[in-house]
């Protein structure tokens, strides 16, 4: 590549945002050793946890004794579904809008002590059919245009609670960067009449430099653009709008590669990779929007270890943001993790 050894930005052709990409500062002394933090002990079950079967959530409100996946409404929401329209509009200036929509949580397994790449393949699959449902149930409120399904893991990402769960927040406007992205797939399919992320899949098959594990249906990689060091995007092989479209064998097979990557996640830097991960899939607006192409992003904030972050400051707050390490060795490192969980390998 021309310009591997050279300062230079790559356009992400989703957000039509640039990365600052300094791969020359990548040369610089490793500092310090890779801290290896050790796993907390953690209980199946946690008495003071508001997420675990049986235990009462606030004001009183009791969690069921359930036996897989559990759906709420959010006890604090963020959003509400009856707002009253209104607008504040002062020369185009100070401008606001009234904002409807719901927030719900859903917890992917009663073991407070599990996480994704910790669960079996058939439990990840049992929480790909409640997103998909969750998708379609909320969806089809007319009010409800865009739905999100999003999971914060780790305390690094704010995650408020351990017990494995994401939440979904629905809207009657399109999300900013679910807005960019569908305008970007939308015009891409008006000007080459087929879809922008179709086409950057077979470019990046064909290259076969930032993909992290596939598999029939699903492919996992560093995307061109990555902004966040261990940055990764799934893509489906079929040009499928959301998750509900997915047969059985392709949630089955997203199931076992979600399962695969995270598994290398936590083996980089052998602790719980803390993450925000969500899925983009087309407006619930009543169009069709064959423009649109289901993914998933994976933003992970560590750098070189447990305990080292990277942290979006100064320039990255007031210019653009930067990396040093390529996105090619970041998907290089993931490649070389194996597949089983470093907690289940066995006495090390
Ligand atoms: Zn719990
Ligand atoms: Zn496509
Ligand atoms: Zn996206």
């Amino acid at each position: 590549m021309p310009l591997d050894g050279t300062p230079h930005r790559r356009f992400n052709p989703l957000t039509r945002e640039w990365v600052l990409v300094s791969p020359h500062r990548a040369r610089r002394p490793w500092l310090g050793k890779v801290e290896k933090s050790v796993a907390p002990a953690q209980l199946a079950f946690d008495p003071a946890c508001y997420l675990c079967p049986g235990n009462p959530r606030v004001e009183g409100v009791r969690n069921p004794d359930y036996k897989s996946t559990f759906v709420f409404d959010n006890d604090f929401p963020a959003l509400l579904p009856n707002v009253p329209a209104a607008a504040v509009d002062e020369e185009g200036l100070i401008v606001a809008r009234s904002e409807a929509g719901t927030s719900r949580v859903v917890c992917f397994t009663p073991r407070h002590d599990l996480t994704i790449p910790r669960m079996s393949v058939e439990e990840t699959r049992r929480v790909i059919d409640v997103w998909a449902e969750q998708y379609l149930e909320l969806g089809a409120r007319p009010a409800i245009h865009h739905v999100q399904i999003f999971e914060n893991r780790g305390a690094l990402m704010g995650a408020s609670n351990p017990h494995p769960h994401c939440q979904i927040w629905t809207n009657a406007q399109l999300p900013n960067i679910p807005a960019r992205e569908m305008e970007s797939q939308r015009e891409y399919r008006e000007r080459h009449g087929s879809c922008l992320l179709c086409r950057y899949l077979q470019l990046e098959l064909a290259r076969d430099e930032r993909i992290v594990c596939a598999n029939d249906d699903f492919v996992a990689l560093v995307p061109y653009w990555a902004v966040w060091p261990f940055e990764t995007m799934i893509l489906s092989r079929r040009h499928v709008q959301d998750l509900a479209q997915l047969d059985n064998r392709e949630r089955n097979q997203l199931a076992e590669l979600m399962r695969r990557l995270t598994i290398r996640y936590d083996n980089l830097f052998e602790t719980a990779f803390p993450y925000s991960m969500g899925f983009h899939q087309r407006p619930t607006d009543g169009e069709t929007h064959p423009e649109y192409h289901l993914h998933a992003h994976y933003l992970p904030p560590l750098l070189r270890s447990a305990t080292v972050q990277k942290f979006m400051v100064g320039y990255e707050l007031l210019g653009t943001p930067q990396r040093d390490l390529t996105p090619e060795s970041a998907a290089s490192r993931l490649r070389d993790m194996g597949e089983t969980h470093y907690l289940s390998a066995g006495a090390k």
